[in-house]
């Protein structure tokens, strides 16, 4: 295995037709029962697969055994009543029928933690994880209870503590928490967001990262991303505060997007998880264009910190365009690894 620019992606892969209906998020389950849970076992295993023979160092599950990277989690606690939903805006951006916080919040049983022994027993590579953050997950909720985005995403973030010590229990190497909200309410994110996730990482010695994006391929998305102009300069807001933050590592969108790349220059010290991979357009990269971007990104990040990933999750992507993007990935990544050991050579000789 590279241990040199190890190569990873941001969380979800598609999931196979036999299981849920492709290119369809929040798609309901077409198995039921010990059928469904075997089911994932078998997607979770052929995602772990399909990275591996195409080069993916730092293995993910693709998050075959979940609907939903944010209501999945959420499910699993008490104090949320799915059946009471109530239509809410979610990222500002689109209206969502999320359900409702009616009384304290609480994890009774582990969420992820068997998944991610299986996970861990599928493959001898590192594996990373993704839980919500604690902002996103307040984001996705209508809260009849705590009445307060802040208080909620304290208790949400103790929660999330308790899974993530079980998980790195369970041996998954990297913890990512997505805080796509990051990119949007930039008040919170100062006042309790950065806060709050670093409570959400408290006492943990695996690595762990937060992955801000500016979300999947679908239209919501595509129409906010016109809205922004010719520079997307999001992520000058919550940068500054994550580099003095406990985090390891920054996960952003790069590739085709329009954010200044001289932006990563403040995470300086981080690792960043740089998005070489569209993934809001089917067009897979062709390996230069992926070792154009990572290239690029060098002037801003110390080569044994670049991570090369995706820009976000594949979910919503025909599972043959996802699986060939992981190609362009490790193909790419592969073209600037000779590069830089040619430099190196040169400058010894
Ligand atoms: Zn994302």
């Amino acid at each position: 295995m590279n241990t040199f620019l190890p190569t990873s992606i941001v969380g979800s892969l598609p999931k196979p037709s036999w299981l849920a209906e492709p290119e369809t998020l929040w798609s309901p389950w077409k198995l039921e029962g010990t059928a469904l849970r075997e089911g994932k076992q078998d997607a979770l295993r052929v995602a772990v697969q399909e990275q591996t023979r195409r080069g993916i160092e730092i293995i993910s599950d693709g998050e075959q055994t979940r609907q939903h990277f944010v209501t999945t989690f959420i499910e699993h606690l008490s104090g949320v009543d799915f059946e009471h939903r109530k239509t809410v805006r979610i990222r500002d951006r689109y209206d969502a029928s999320v359900p409702t916080v009616v009384g304290s919040v609480t994890r009774e049983h582990p969420v992820f933690v068997n998944d991610a022994l299986f996970l861990r027993q599928a493959t001898d590579r590192p594996i990373k994880w993704t839980l919500p953050g604690p902002m996103t997950m307040v984001d996705t909720l209508y809260d009849d209870h705590y009445k307060s985005r802040e208080k909620l995403a304290w208790e949400f973030a103790t929660i999330l503590n308790q899974e993530a010590r079980e998980l790195q229990d369970a041996g998954v190497d990297i913890i990512q928490f997505d805080e796509p909200s990051f990119n949007v309410f930039f008040d919170e994110v100062k006042d309790w967001g950065v806060a709050a996730l670093e409570r959400a990482t408290e006492g943990l010695r695996v690595e762990t990262a937060v992955h801000i994006c500016y979300g999947y391929g679908i239209k919501a998305n595509t129409d906010w991303k016109a809205s922004l102009g010719s520079q997307w300069r999001q992520y000058e807001q919550s940068f500054p505060l994550l580099q003095r933050s406990s985090l390891d590592i920054v996960s952003l969108e790069c590739q085709h997007s329009h954010v200044p790349m001289d932006l990563i220059e403040i995470l300086r010290g981080k690792k960043v998880m740089l998005g070489a991979i569209d993934v809001a357009n089917e067009v897979v990269e062709t390996p230069e264009e992926v070792a154009d971007t990572l290239r690029k990104a060098l002037a801003f990040v110390d080569a044994d910190k670049l991570i090369p990933s995706t820009n976000c999750g594949m979910a919503p992507l025909p599972r043959d365009v996802a699986l060939k993007k992981l190609s362009a990935l490790s193909a790419g990544t592969a073209i600037l690894r000779e590069e830089l050991a040619a430099q190196q050579l040169s400058v010894v000789s």
